[in-house]
């Protein structure tokens, strides 16, 4: 049996349930994902998903960083890494051209299973208090 370097007590990002899970790292890297029995959502269950979905934390491919491409013909490669300052106010500057020039509804926001209540109360907060759009809706209802 391995020991683990530490384990992290966390939850599932998978889904909406909130699963509690132990992540098992060693050396930088989770071998292993147990879920929690101290709780009420899954009392140590875990589906598929949230045992054995975390092998792409470690996927050398995986994005970092924003990329943004001037010309969307242009590939991605290094040239199109920027910073998170400056995507951000490039989909600021562009949020507000639509918006002005087509009106709030003519934007619409999709969140995600993935993201925590509080995340997914600030995106809706985004789309009605500052778009001025109740276009909002969420992944789950695919
Ligand atoms: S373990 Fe499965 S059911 Fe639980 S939160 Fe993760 S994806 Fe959802």
């Amino acid at each position: 049996m391995i020991n683990p370097d530490r384990t992290i007590q966390t939850t599932c990002p998978y889904c909406g349930v909130g699963c509690q899970i132990d992540l098992h790292v060693k050396d930088n890297l989770i071998y292993r994902v147990s879920g929690r029995f101290d709780n009420q959502v899954n009392h140590g269950n875990l589906c598929v998903k949230g045992r054995f979905g975390f092998d792409f934390t470690h996927a050398p491919d995986r994005l970092t960083q924003p990329m943004v491409r001037k010309d969307r013909r242009q590939p991605f490669d290094k040239s199109t890494y920027t910073t998170w300052e400056s995507a951000l106010d490039l989909v600021a500057q562009r949020f507000r051209a639509i918006r002005d020039e087509h009106g709030p509804n003519s934007i619409a926001f999709l969140t995600s299973a993935k993201c925590t209540n509080e995340e997914n109360y600030l995106l809706q907060k985004l789309a009605r208090a500052v778009i001025g759009t109740n276009n909002v809706d969420h992944c789950a209802r695919l």
